[in-house]
């Protein structure tokens, strides 16, 4: 999609600090992090949020966990714990319209979230 923000991240028009890529998931630090370790996992496809995922993404959504856990063992900090969230829509807080896994590590994180 030409007017969004990951897509032109995934074209080179927007640069990123990029940490992982593979054929189908793009992942870089976010720009504003709110842990020590902040990266986003994003599919190649365009999706806007969960609500449009299909049934053919599924093996798509799973290699978005997969990458956030090969990172996260690349980081050292699997065994010490990590958080993978992924926000929907206004309620849950989603600001960019393009799917994205937060992977969030390096200090303890409470639940329930705010
Ligand atoms: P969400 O609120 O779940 O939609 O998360 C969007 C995230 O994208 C936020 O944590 C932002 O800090 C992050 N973000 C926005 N623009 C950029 C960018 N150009 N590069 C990296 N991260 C970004
Ligand atoms: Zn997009």
């Amino acid at each position: 999609m030409s007017d969004c923000l990951f897509c032109k991240i995934i074209n080179g028009d927007i640069p990123a600090d990029k940490v992982y890529e593979d054929d189908a998931v793009l992942g870089f630090n976010d720009i504003n992090p709110v842990a020590p370790h902040h990266v986003l996992f994003i599919p190649k496809k365009h999706i806007s949020t969960v609500n449009e995922l299909e049934a053919t993404d599924a093996e798509l959504v799973g290699k978005l966990f997969l990458a956030a856990q090969q990172h996260a063992a690349t980081l050292g900090v699997n065994a010490d714990g990590y958080r993978l969230t992924m926000n929907t829509n206004a309620s849950a807080g989603q600001t960019v319209f393009h799917i994205h896994l937060h992977m969030l590590a390096g200090r303890p994180f409470s639940w329930p979230p705010g």
